[in-house]
């Protein structure tokens, strides 16, 4: 149980504070505050505070742990699963930090802890760098890096937490360090994938790479037959022969205005118009009856879904794994169970499922122990997401998520049977909020979880950061041997 935060205490951690902002249940800005991507997640917090300043993070955990409050911390605010939010007790907001500075000289990107992708894109364009960040520009890169992070530029640079080269944390106890391949090593392993459960992270310094336009944006087809057939086609053709220059999401949904269910395909060639159309070739010839593709700045490839996925209603997401060539029949199957979904509720019309056709060769080239992050290999991350408004079907939401994200991992086991692929990959993204997220961090972290333990164990025994994982520290005898249970 956490304590309550009376007016006493704030007054205390108030005095301790130099330049943090307090949000308490009675201001103004509370209900802003509190607000999360899916209202689902959000929790009323005892106490919210805006710090810009390490410093001010490091005294803020100090008074936590000293009262046994519950703290949470927040960058974008988009995780459906409530790790960023607390029910009273203390949230470190984040989205006061957010100065990024560029290096073009050292090819370094500087961002502070509570950026969006959106901050991160438009400094570095400014020098005509980038590095991989996430494909909805809203989104966090505190929580997005620390769970090692998807994007368009994966196929030819591999994952977020394959172009980090350090970062400063604060710890449980109060301590700023830096975490890298030279300093504090170990950290730096358990960071890239967990990191949510060792600290808070004030700055992330990023690896950043050449980059000019693109060609890219949605095509838009009626999901008959033949349009399932050819997109899976597609996007099977374009997995065994991207050089990692293309990419494909396949949004399975409803158009916003309503109507038949329909298949959005976001394309993305990192090249000219004409290499782009030329790849994307026989997609185009499908005919979609909407055509938005064409050359622009590579930052606003990352605008292009926000509209669709914006903040505001609730919203559940669950990740799972695909591997390709993937098979018609089981997309067709996807589509309908999309469709009778959002046909029987109404009030979650938007919902949808995601499919990200992505070059897996850069990230697989790296060992699955080198980082906390387990999830290597050939396969692609599907994401299924329900979007709705009334609190009254929550618990029908969550189950759709969940039966059809099984769908995916049943497909995926089979597959991976038929091919007789043995991995080591836990086989699912655990930023998507998978299956078992809270309850199993075993599964999430595969064959890092033992040393990830040990790890807690040493960078956080008291087990304050618990709101994403479910890690039991193991704590040396030495150092006293008492572990504190995950509550999430
Ligand atoms: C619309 C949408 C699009 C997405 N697109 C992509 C994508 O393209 N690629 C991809 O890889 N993933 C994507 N994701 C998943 C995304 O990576 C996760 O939702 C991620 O947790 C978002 O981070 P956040 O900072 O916005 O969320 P928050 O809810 O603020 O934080 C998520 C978790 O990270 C922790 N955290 C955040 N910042 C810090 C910090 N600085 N230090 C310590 N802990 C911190 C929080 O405590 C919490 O546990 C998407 C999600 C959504 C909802």
């Amino acid at each position: 149980m956490s304590t309550t935060i009376t007016p006493a205490l704030i007054e205390e951690l108030k005095a301790s504070l130099t330049s943090s902002t307090i949000v308490t249940p009675s201001d103004e800005a509370y209900p802003e505050a509190i607000t999360r991507w899916s209202s689902a997640a959000e929790k009323p917090a005892g106490l919210v505070v805006f710090p810009t300043t390490a410093s001010d993070i490091s005294h803020t955990i100090l008074f936590c742990s000293r009262h046994n409050i519950e703290i949470a911390t927040s960058c974008g605010r988009h995780s459906t699963s409530g790790a960023s939010s607390t029910d009273g007790g203390l949230v470190i907001d984040l989205s006061h930090m957010r100065t990024v500075i560029v290096d073009p000289g050292a090819k370094t990107i500087t961002a502070e802890g509570g950026c969006t992708w959106e901050d991160v894109d438009n400094a570095a364009a400014v020098h005509g760098l980038a590095t991989v960040g996430g494909t909805v520009n809203h989104t966090g890169i505190g929580g997005l890096t620390l769970g090692g992070g998807y994007g368009w530029l994966s196929g030819q640079h591999g994952l977020t937490i394959d172009n980090l080269l350090s970062v400063s944390i604060v710890l449980s106890c109060g301590s700023i360090l830096t975490a890298s391949p030279h300093k504090n090593s170990d950290l730096f392993f358990a960071i890239r994938g967990a990191g949510q459960c060792f600290g808070i992270v004030t700055s992330f310094v990023y690896l950043a790479h050449p980059q000019g336009p693109v060609y890219a944006g949605m095509l838009l087809f009626p999901s008959s037959p033949e349009v399932i057939a050819g997109v899976t086609e597609f996007m099977n053709h374009l997995v065994a022969t991207s050089k990692g220059e293309s990419a494909m999401v396949v949004a399975i949904s409803r158009p916003p205005a309503g109507g038949d269910v329909a298949i959005g395909c976001i394309v993305f060639y990192n090249g000219t118009t004409e290499e782009g159309e030329r790849f994307f070739g026989k997609l185009l010839e499908m005919g979609p009856v909407v055509n938005q593709a064409r050359e622009m700045e590579y930052r606003k490839v990352n605008e292009i879904m926000n509209g669709s996925v914006g903040f505001g209603g609730r919203k559940n997401l669950k990740g799972s794994s695909f591997l390709c060539p993937l098979n018609q029949e089981f997309v067709r199957r996807i589509v309908e169970e999309v469709a009778s979904f959002t046909e029987e509720y109404k009030d979650a019309g938007r919902s949808m499922v995601l499919l990200e056709a992505f070059s897996s060769g850069v990230w697989e080239k790296r060992g699955m122990e080198e980082m906390a992050f387990a999830n290597r290999g050939p396969h692609l991350s599907s994401m299924v997401g329900a979007v709705w408004n009334d609190s009254g079907i929550d618990k029908v939401c969550r189950e759709w998520c969940r039966k059809v994200a099984g769908m995916f991992t049943a497909e995926f086991e089979r597959s991976k049977k038929e091919r007789g692929l043995e991995s080591q990959a836990v086989g699912e993204y655990a930023n998507y909020d998978g299956l078992d997220r809270g309850t199993n961090a075993e599964k999430m972290f595969g064959v890092n979880y033992k040393r990830l333990t040990e790890l807690k164990g040493k960078y956080d025994p008291g087990n304050l950061f618990r709101r994403s994982y479910a890690f039991l520290p193991v704590v040396a005898e030495e150092a006293g041997g008492v572990s504190v249970p995950a509550m999430v």
